[in-house]
C-alpha cells in the first residue's frame, strides 16, 4: 500500500485527485468502511474533506470531497488537527472527543493521524471501522507513514499550483510587455516618418546654402551655416538609423551582391572631411580584387557609416582610425579600428543592445541615441554575417564585421548608391 501511495503521490500534481486516490487505495487494502482525508483551511479554523472512500454515513454532503467541512473545535478529526498528535479510539463510545455525525453505519473504532509539514498540521487522515478495536496500533504507524508521504504530495501539488499561477501571471505580463513594445515601435516609426520629409527638405536647402548655390555667403554667415548643415546631417542620420532598424526587423531588402571595396572608398571620401575637422587620421586598407558580399548597398553603407561615425566620435584629436577590408575564405572581413577611449570589458556585449550607451548620461557629450551598433548587428545578422568587438579602455577599439561572399556573380553597377 505504501508503494502504491508513493506512486500516486509521484504521479499526481493535483491535491484533490491525489487525496481521493490515496483514500481509495487505503480502503482497498484494509477494507475499512470509512477513509477520509482532510486538509486544513487557510484560516486554520476548519478542515475540508478532500478525499473520501467508504460507505455512506448519513447525508451525502458529509462525504462529499470539497464540500464537507469540520471545525477544528469538534470531533476526533478536529482534535488531531488542533494538537498535531495521532489519536487511537478503540471504542468510540468511551472516547471523550468522538462526535457522531452519521447514522447509517455504526462506527465503533477510529484512528486519526495528522498530516504534518515541517511540524505544522496541514491535514488529517481519518480511518473508521464498524467493529470494536478493529484498528490495531500497527495500523496507526502505517497510516502515519502514509500521512508523511501524502504531505510530500501536497507540498508538490502546492508548489506546482504556485508555479502554474506564476507562469500564467508571467504570460500575462509578457503579453502586455510585447504590446507595449509594439506600441513603442509604432510610435517611434510614426515620429521618425514625420521627421524624415521636413528634415530632407531642410538638409537640401542648407546644403545648397553651404555650397553657395543660393548665392555667395557673407564670411560671418559661413560658420553658422556649416554648423546648421552638420547638425541637420546628424539628425537625419539618427532618423535614418531608427527607420532602418525597424525596417530591418520586418522587411529588409533581399540580399544582392554588393562591391564592398567600392562602397568603402566612397564612405572614406565622405568621412575624410569629418576626420580632418576632428584632428584625426583616417586610413583605409582595402584589399584589391575583393569578391562582392551578400547584402544591400544602402544597409551596408549604413553599417559602415555607423562604425566610422563611432570611431570618430570616441577618439580624441590626434588619434588614428583605420578601415581594413580583406577576404577570409568564404567571408569578407571589414574592420574599423580606432585609438580612442575604448570600452570596458563588461560592457562589450551590451553595447550592441538597442539604446545602450556606456555611461549614457555621463557621456551625453558624445551625442547619439545608442542605436548605431544595434543596427550594425541587425544588418550583419540579416545578411548572414556577424559582428564582434575587441577593446582596451584608454587604448582603442576594433569592430569586425564578417559578411558572406555573394553566391551569384555581380550584376552591372548602378542602382541605389546613396544612404
Ligand atoms: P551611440 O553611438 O548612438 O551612442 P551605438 O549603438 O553606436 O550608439 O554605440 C553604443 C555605445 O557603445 C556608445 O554610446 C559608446 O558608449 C560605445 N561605443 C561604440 N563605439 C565605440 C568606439 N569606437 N569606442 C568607444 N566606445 C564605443
Amino acid at each position: 500500500m505504501l508503494a502504491e501511495v508513493a506512486r500516486i503521490v509521484a504521479t499526481n500534481l493535483d491535491a484533490g485527485g491525489l487525496l481521493q486516490d490515496v483514500a481509495e487505495s487505503i480502503r482497498r487494502h484494509f477494507a475499512y468502511p470509512v477513509v477520509g482525508l482532510f486538509t486544513l483551511d487557510d484560516d486554520g479554523q476548519a478542515l475540508t474533506l478532500r478525499g473520501y472512500s467508504g460507505v455512506s454515513v448519513g447525508p451525502p454532503e458529509l462525504t462529499r470531497p470539497g464540500v464537507y467541512r469540520q471545525s477544528i473545535e469538534s470531533g476526533i478529526v478536529g482534535t488531531v488537527a488542533r494538537t498535531g498528535q495521532p489519536h487511537l479510539a478503540p471504542d468510540v463510545a468511551t472516547d471523550p472527543y468522538y462526535h457522531k455525525s452519521g447514522d447509517q453505519v455504526v462506527i465503533r473504532s477510529e484512528v486519526c493521524v495528522p498530516i504534518l509539514e515541517g511540524g505544522r498540521v496541514i491535514g488529517v487522515l481519518d480511518v473508521e471501522s464498524d467493529r470494536l478495536a478493529d484498528l490495531p496500533e500497527q495500523d496507526q504507524s502505517l497510516l502515519e507513514a502514509v500521512a508523511d508521504t501524502v504531505s510530500i504530495g501536497l507540498r508538490n501539488a502546492r508548489l506546482y499550483e504556485e508555479s502554474q499561477e506564476r507562469a500564467s501571471a508571467l504570460a500575462v505580463t509578457l503579453a502586455r510587455l510585447a504590446e507595449l513594445d509594439h506600441l513603442k515601435d509604432e510610435f517611434i516609426q510614426n515620429v521618425s516618418h514625420e521627421l524624415r520629409s521636413p528634415l530632407a527638405i531642410i538638409r537640401g536647402y542648407v546644403e545648397m546654402l553651404e555650397s553657395g548655390e543660393l548665392g555667395e555667403l557673407r564670411p560671418e554667415q559661413r560658420k553658422p551655416v556649416t554648423i546648421v548643415a552638420r547638425r541637420v546631417r546628424m539628425l537625419s542620420d539618427m532618423v535614418r538609423n531608427i527607420t532602418l532598424i525597424l525596417e530591418a526587423e520586418v522587411s529588409p531588402p533581399p540580399p544582392e551582391p554588393v562591391p564592398l571595396g567600392e562602397l568603402a572608398q566612397i564612405a572614406i571620401e565622405d568621412f575624410q572631411v569629418v576626420a580632418d575637422q576632428a584632428g584625426l587620421t583616417l586610413h583605409a586598407q582595402v584589399a584589391p580584387n575583393l569578391p562582392p558580399v551578400s547584402g544591400s548597398w544602402p544597409y551596408l553603407r549604413r553599417l559602415l557609416d555607423n562604425l566610422l561615425d563611432n570611431a570618430i566620435k570616441f577618439t580624441p584629436a590626434g588619434g588614428v582610425i583605420t578601415l581594413q577590408i580583406q577576404q577570409e575564405g568564404a567571408q569578407v572581413a571589414l574592420q574599423v579600428s580606432d585609438t580612442g577611449v575604448g570600452i570596458p570589458s563588461d560592457q562589450l556585449e551590451r553595447i550592441f543592445e538597442r539604446f545602450y550607451q556606456v555611461n549614457g548620461s555621463i557621456w551625453r557629450r558624445y551625442g547619439g541615441i545608442g542605436l548605431g551598433l544595434a543596427l550594425v548587428k541587425e544588418i550583419a545578422r540579416t545578411y548572414g554575417g556577424q559582428v564582434s568587438v575587441e577593446s582596451q579602455v584608454g587604448e582603442g577599439s576594433t569592430f569586425t564585421v564578417l559578411l558572406p561572399v555573394a553566391a551569384e556573380p555581380m550584376r552591372t553597377k548602378g542602382g541605389l548608391h546613396g544612404t
